[in-house]
């Protein structure tokens, strides 16, 4: 017997597999419904800098986006359960997000609620839009809310990507 017939690794392996990140490009006749698993939105403010996303830093002697002059905005992300019962990451825009909160009660937790989310007619120029359509009866049932950071850092290339995709487009 030699090492050979182990499974070694030379540096410690990363957390778990990145969560499934769905974003809502275009327009379909019915609505895509989610079940919220995080409690509150993970907000971060990001540039596009013409190839992907990147975080802003809040030193901005340190963020490339702001070196850039990259134009930034804020996205919205909830870990959540689809439609299949799948957990996937969900992005919403400022707007979609902005109602979605306006459908529901003030500083209300967001787990355990069910959204229906849709992109309207106009292809990619469609806008978002996003509101609370019910509550999950039993939300002790529900799968623990996941951080999204681990899933963003894939997103943004801060991770090394991986040969399995693990985002995707609806439209
Ligand atoms: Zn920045």
């Amino acid at each position: 017997m030699d090492t050979s017939d182990f499974v070694l690794q030379s540096v410690p392996p990363d957390g778990p597999r990145p969560l499934l990140l769905v974003r809502i490009k275009a327009h379909r006749m019915n609505p895509y419904y989610f079940t919220i698993l995080s409690m509150e939105f993970f907000g971060p403010r990001v540039h596009w800098t013409g190839e992907r996303t990147s975080p802003c830093f809040k030193a901005r002697e340190k963020c490339p986006g702001c070196k850039l002059k990259a134009p930034g905005k804020w996205l919205g992300y909830l870990h959540c359960l689809d439609e299949h019962g799948k957990e996937c990451l969900l992005e919403l825009t400022n707007r979609a997000a902005k109602m979605l909160l306006a459908s529901v009660p003030k500083n209300r937790v967001l787990r355990g609620l069910k959204i229906s989310v849709q992109r309207t007619e106009g292809g990619k120029h469609g806008r978002l839009c996003a509101t609370c359509c019910g509550v999950v009866p039993n939300q002790q049932a529900l799968p623990a809310p996941k951080d999204p950071l681990h899933t963003l850092l894939y997103l943004w290339g801060l991770k090394e990507d991986l040969d399995e995709p693990w985002s995707e487009l609806l439209a």
